[in-house]
């Protein structure tokens, strides 16, 4: 387990001013990380992945069972943060009986029919199972924001007011659609998978330069490079937003990508442990419907 103090400094406390260049893409949280220089901590969070992989094994096993709570599990970056790298890592050891992952692409014209939160309801995860969202209805206040002219017809008449009241209001929809969602049995886990510019450039040279990566890499991608310091502004805005009590984001370092796997898994991990669950209990009348099947298997020749 990662220290509880240290995933605490990645949560994003609800109502308080949320900067993001306050949070590191690399490691250098508190001094003990530091201290451990980079491939000691490399083995650390290989560590910490690997005994968290196991514990959520059990932990989803025991979400199945109980058949009363759901996981939904959002992550948002940017291009090449490592969204893919970290599902793929984290929900290795799991049951795929357990589990969904969506990945939501620009919206289809019968989708931007309906309000904005109507295509990510329909693949919300049933009880008893996790639900990854690779990207989410928060694409709707980030690239949408970031690129206005998406809107489609979800955009009211009246231009005037399509300002930071418009944003506003996402935001509070989108409050408003976790605190339902958990109020009725669904946790919810965010996370921002914070890379550096820099680090960004470094893993699309090499998706440039290495064949069999060539085709993560699209030229829509540098564009959107182009486009960082909105992306980032409307990170900020919208992650100090929508961070709340029941449904708080964590802004995990993404810069090195074992650290990133570590925090993820951890957290998922502690979350489903956190809720009480247990195996279903036997009535009286279905023990006794077992002691007769029991019985008859025995008496089998
Ligand atoms: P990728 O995840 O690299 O396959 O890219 C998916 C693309 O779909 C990204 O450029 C997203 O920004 C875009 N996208 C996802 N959701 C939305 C949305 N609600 N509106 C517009 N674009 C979106
Ligand atoms: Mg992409």
């Amino acid at each position: 387990m990662i220290r509880p103090d240290i995933i605490d400094l990645l949560r994003v406390k609800p109502g308080k001013k949320f900067r993001l260049k306050d949070c590191n893409p690399g490691w250098k949280q508190t001094d003990e990380f530091e201290e451990l220089g980079k491939d000691a901590l490399k083995e650390k969070a290989k560590a910490i992945l690997d005994a968290n992989l196991a514990d959520l094994a059990q932990a989803q096993d025991l979400l199945y069972a109980d058949d009363r709570h759901a996981v939904l599990v959002v992550f948002q970056a940017m291009d090449a943060a490592g969204k893919d790298g970290t599902i793929k890592h984290v929900m290795s050891g799991v049951n795929p009986q357990g589990c969904q992952v969506y990945s939501f692409k620009k919206p289809s014209a019968e989708e931007l029919d309906h309000t904005f939160l109507w295509r990510y309801q329909r693949c919300l995860p049933e009880r008893g199972r996790i639900g990854i969202f690779n990207r989410s209805y928060y694409e709707d206040v980030l690239v949408v924001k970031v690129h206005p002219e998406l809107i489609g017809r979800q955009l009211p008449r009246k231009k005037e007011t399509f300002g930071k009241a418009f944003w506003k209001k996402r935001y509070e929809d989108i409050n408003a659609f976790e605190r339902h969602l958990v109020r009725n049995g669904t946790v919810v886990l965010k996370f921002f998978l914070n890379v550096s510019k820099d680090e960004q450039k470094r893993r699309f040279l090499e998706r440039l330069d290495r064949p069999e990566k060539n085709w993560k890499f699209s030229p829509s991608d540098l564009a959107e490079r182009g486009y960082w310091d909105d992306y980032m502004a409307a990170y900020e805005d919208a992650i100090g937003a929508t961070s709340t009590p029941e449904a708080p984001w964590h802004v995990v370092p993404a810069d090195h990508k074992w650290v990133t796997r570590a925090v993820v898994a951890d957290v998922v991990t502690t979350a489903i442990r956190g809720l009480d669950l247990r195996v279903p209990e036997l009535t009286d009348d279905e023990r006794k419907r077992l002691d007769a099947a029991r019985a008859a298997l025995n008496a089998e020749e």
